[in-house]
């Protein structure tokens, strides 16, 4: 809700601010960046943070950048317990295929995915917030804004159907590849509405648009073995094992090659390469499984 709206909603009370707001004003911004209004030392909490209308001060906005930092790490929090939620699937997938247990993780996850999105609200709110102290444009009743905004969004996320809140969610296009690569190794697996149900407020024109899972290959374009030490272009996100990217990097006293894909056209550099534990991780599984199976199939050629 844009803040003029909230302007014209403040009851009698907000005059008396608004005069105070207006003195304030008239300082340059410098001076009002000098002397702040006392926040986090008068000990402004979100709970307290209301009814006062909030003009630009360091304060002040690191106050609501300290609030989004404080989002994040329930983020990655939250993406911790997904994480394990996903292995675990995998661990079942891999023992028992489509065994029931199955169902039981992916709602740990799914529910994993909607907290996490519950916090990116937050952190929307938070953000637009900064960005109208930025451009001093004051707030007049930043807890309001705050409460109304974040549950207004929330709530129109609760209110969608399974497919419109997962069907393109990379999280979940992530569990669903991980899960059915255990079994289907580089061939591309359903789209992810084949593990959502159609509800009526899904549109018949929902399959026109369906994304198709691809699943990763786990060997390097120069090598064409499973990776080893995998390290990711940041530019075209594809990736090598290290030791091969690098001598080819090295050998030609090169700054920059093309990158090995066919069909990529970006120039790798050193500089560019990231480790991917992610993906060492997945290919390490891969290799693991792949010895195991022909450790089974050997098994049954001696019977
Ligand atoms: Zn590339």
């Amino acid at each position: 809700m844009p803040v003029a709206t909230q302007n014209a909603q403040a009851g009698p009370s907000r005059h008396r601010n608004r005069q105070e707001l207006s003195q304030q004003q008239d300082g340059s911004d410098d001076e009002r960046l000098q002397k702040p209004q006392v926040l986090a030392e008068e000990g402004w909490t979100i709970e307290t943070f209301t009814d006062l209308p909030v003009v630009k001060t360091l304060p002040t906005l690191a106050f609501i950048a300290g609030l989004v930092g404080k989002c994040k790490e329930l983020i990655t929090r939250i993406e911790e317990g997904m994480e394990k939620a996903m292995a675990a699937a995998t661990l079942i997938e891999e023992a028992s295929p489509d065994h029931e247990m199955l169902e039981q993780f992916e709602k740990e996850f799914r529910s994993g995915i909607e907290r996490k999105q519950q916090m990116l609200i937050k952190i929307q709110v938070l953000e637009s917030m900064h960005m109208q102290l930025r451009q001093n444009q004051d707030l007049d009743n930043p807890m309001g804004f705050y409460k109304q905004e974040t549950a207004r969004r929330e709530q129109e996320y609760r209110g969608k159907t399974l497919r419109q809140k997962f069907k393109e969610d990379q999280d979940y296009i992530n569990f669903r590849t991980a899960i059915w690569e255990v079994n289907h190794e580089g061939t591309a697996g359903p789209p992810t509405t084949a593990y959502l149900p159609r509800e009526d407020e899904d549109g018949s024109d929902d399959e026109e648009i369906e994304v198709g899972m691809q699943t990763q290959n786990f060997r390097c374009p120069i090598t064409l073995r499973p990776y080893v030490n995998a390290v990711t272009c940041v530019d075209c996100k594809h990736s090598y094992s290290k030791d091969a990217i690098m001598s080819i990097l090295s050998n030609g006293r090169k700054r920059s090659v093309k990158c090995p894909f066919s069909g990529c056209n970006t120039a790798v550099t050193a500089t560019k390469l990231q480790p991917d534990k992610e993906l060492q991780r997945k290919t390490d599984a891969f290799v693991r499984r792949q010895a195991e199976r022909e450790a089974r199939e050997a098994e049954d050629d001696e019977d």
